[in-house]
């Protein structure tokens, strides 16, 4: 099947509030182009350098998500081009976020990624962490906008309960900072959680946002 027809099928399976981001790491330009060619302008990168190459050869009219850790010294690029950061896992990274963003006088919205995964391996804020960021630090924010929270669940095929349980959290946790300290802020509105491999309990638990990439674009070689 071809880009265009797995993309179609993906959006078919996606109900119309749900946003797509495209993940297209470690894909070619030209993958993201057949995308592109048929109306997708949302795509998800989770390297620095990655997404600075592709942002710089390709449309002007991409949106571009950095999905990826984050570190503090690759922040100036990550900034530079893309329109959301939905990785942010910590309070240090949050504030290199909002200063590189004052330096280049520029917005630019983020979400606060949350660990509920059982891997250690996973990066995130705790439920309780992120709350305590929004209520501490969101509210000196001037160019950075928290638009909602990110997460993962387990990688754990065999034990579906589990997953279901991380993306509840997830969502219970939006539903916390939305109805706390972003209550009044309709900027805080998105949930983004489901991969292609569990896109559809997420989206039955509540998720605004699924990132999607090897459904759309083919296995990727790491
Ligand atoms: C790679 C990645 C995805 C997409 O994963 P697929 O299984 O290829 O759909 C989604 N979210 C994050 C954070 C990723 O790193």
């Amino acid at each position: 099947m071809s880009i265009a027809d797995r993309l179609k099928s993906v959006k078919q399976s996606i109900p119309s509030g749900v946003e797509l981001v495209a993940v297209s790491k470690f894909h070619p330009a030209s993958a993201l182009m057949e995308a592109y060619d048929v109306g997708q302008r949302c795509f998800g990168e989770s390297r620095a350098a990655e997404l600075a190459e592709k942002a710089a050869m390709l449309p002007d009219d991409i949106v571009w998500h950095f999905i990826g850790h984050l570190q503090t010294n690759k922040v100036r690029r990550v900034v530079g081009c893309a329109h959301m950061i939905q990785s942010i896992d910590s309070e240090r990274l949050l504030m290199a976020v909002e200063a590189e963003a004052v330096r280049q006088e520029k917005h630019i919205d983020v979400l606060l990624q949350l660990h509920v995964a059982a891997e250690e391996t996973k990066f995130g804020l705790t439920p309780d962490e992120a709350y305590d960021l929004a209520v501490r630090v969101a509210p000196s924010l001037t160019h950075v906008a928290v638009r909602g929270v990110m997460g993962m669940a387990s990688n754990t095929p065999d034990d579906l309960g589990r997953v279901a349980a991380d993306f509840a959290a997830v969502r219970d946790t939006f539903d916390r900072l939305a109805a706390g300290p972003f209550v009044g802020d309709s900027r805080f509105a998105v949930c983004s959680m489901g991969m292609s491999d569990d896109r559809h309990m997420a989206i039955a638990a509540g998720s605004t946002m699924v990132r999607v990439g090897s459904d759309i674009f083919g296995q990727r070689e790491y």
